[in-house]
């Protein structure tokens, strides 16, 4: 052990999905001296999209077009909730910090300041969200207008289908037609997916032969949705190219993971960081926890490839729920997996589910996870922190079912956030 190289830090950053991510992003911001570990998180698999709250509180099972209206409720309906711990200016300032930091590396968010907007999926559905990347602006339009429009799907596609969504859709939008074209340069492929689409659309060469391609398939439609393929770096600029060329608005639909959105946002996330106080070490996970009490951590990060042993004087908790493996479920109880922190639950294991799978209550077992005190500690039985300086943040936090109330990005924004702060603020108690 003592051989292994060290790195010392102020704050390590443990999980790098969408909360180590924003937290990470959010120290550089305030050049912290932080290292962030750990796989890539749910971003492949996440639509892009950033949700801030979809669901109504006080119609069970309907959506919401008012956030803020139903966060202000959760103080009283709901006190335990994350979002009950976050003052709301808080939460606006982290998603403007987070979609300015994007912008600033090409990638452009958009929506409504006070309201959710209604964004067509791959199902032919409609669903909220809080920011979309600008590239799927003119889906929201598009459905509300409902005027003339053609879907493109690719032969050997497998993450979306038009013909699929026009079935869905065709009650709502009687102007929809759709088109199975070939990718340029695939004819040899049997299957083909949208990161490489997206990839290879960032070529000029490329962009040309699909100019050529899709364009003897429109007959003057207002529209062409295709599925979120428009590049990975420059998806903007790629928008703006074929919007000129066809003469028509374009607009992305989210895919079904893989998702190239998601790809989109960890790499400009991953090119915010880079050059900052954050050091990364984004392909290591923390396998041991050598040290832990208040006056710091040692973990190692990484067992066989270039394990290395990193102190910091601070942790930050971001390791997800159950898939990412930050939440530990044997048949009889739940564990938290690196500092076996205390995790609330259901007293026994007939609790974690409801009979009826669809109830409208949702089931135990998603609001089980790390209690915290108002500044995002971990905390003991009697509510005390278990470390003065350790926080958590993301969907690791008990109280809260991420999915059912559509707040998956917003709650690992909002506080990885908050966690940030209240790091700042034991460093200056400390001082
Ligand atoms: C299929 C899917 C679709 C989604 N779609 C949306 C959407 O449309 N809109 C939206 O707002 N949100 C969406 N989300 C949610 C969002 O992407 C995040 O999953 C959510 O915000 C939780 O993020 P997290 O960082 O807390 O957890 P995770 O994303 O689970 O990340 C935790 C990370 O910690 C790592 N980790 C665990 N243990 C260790 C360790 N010992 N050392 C180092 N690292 C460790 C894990 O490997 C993982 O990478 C979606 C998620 C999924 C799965």
């Amino acid at each position: 052990m003592e051989s292994l190289p060290k790195i010392e830090t102020d704050l390590l950053i443990i999980g790098s999905g969408m909360a180590g991510m924003s937290a990470a992003l959010f120290a550089a911001n305030r050049k912290i001296n932080t290292v962030l570990s750990g796989g890539a998180g749910g971003f492949e698999y996440s639509s892009g999209l950033l949700d801030l709250w979809g669901m109504s509180l006080t119609q069970k099972g309907k959506m919401s077009k008012k956030p803020w209206d139903m966060l202000e409720k959760i103080h009283y309906q709901t006190p335990d909730h994350p979002y009950a711990k976050l003052k709301e200016e808080w939460l606006k300032k982290a998603f403007f910090e987070l979609t300015t930091s994007l912008k600033s590396h090409g990638l452009i968010y958009t929506g409504y300041n006070a309201l959710n907007v209604l964004v067509m999926t791959p199902f032919g559905t409609l669903r909220p969200t809080y920011r979309l990347p600008q590239t799927m602006w003119s889906n929201v339009e598009a459905f509300k207008k409902k005027e003339p429009c053609l879907i493109l799907d690719f032969k050997g596609l497998r993450e979306f289908s038009a013909v699929f969504f026009k079935e869905v859709m065709k009650k709502d939008w009687h102007d929809l037609r759709t088109q199975c074209i070939e990718f340029p340069d695939t004819h040899l492929r049997s299957e083909i997916f949208t990161p490489f689409i997206a990839r290879s659309l960032e070529i000029e060469q490329v962009q040309e032969k699909f100019l050529k391609q899709v364009k003897p398939h429109l007959r003057g439609e207002s529209y062409l949705g295709l599925p979120a393929i428009l590049g990975i770096h420059s998806s903007e600029k790629i928008l703006n190219t074929l919007e000129k060329e066809l003469d028509v608005t374009v607009f992305e639909i989210p895919t079904s993971p893989i998702s190239v959105p998601g790809i989109r946002l960890k790499e400009t996330m991953m090119n915010v960081l880079g050059g900052s106080s954050v050091t990364l070490q984004t392909n290591q996970r923390v396998t041991k926890v050598l040290k832990a009490s208040e006056k710091g951590f040692e973990c190692q990060l990484g067992l066989n490839i270039n394990p290395v042993i990193v102190r910091s004087k601070a942790v930050l908790l971001a390791t997800g729920r159950f898939l990412g493996k930050g939440l530990y479920a044997d048949q009889k109880k739940i564990t938290e997996s690196l500092f076996n922190l205390p995790v609330y639950q259901p007293k026994t294991r007939r609790q974690w589910y409801n009979h009826d799978y669809f109830n409208p209550e949702g089931h135990k077992i998603h609001q089980a996870g790390i209690e915290t005190d108002m500044l995002l500690r971990p905390v003991g039985k009697k509510r005390v922190p278990v470390y003065d300086n350790m926080f958590a943040a993301g969907s690791i936090l008990a109280h809260q079912d991420w999915i059912r109330s559509k707040c998956g990005a917003g709650l690992s924004i909002g506080t990885s956030f908050h966690a940030i702060q209240s790091y700042l603020q034991i460093q200056q108690r400390a001082c």
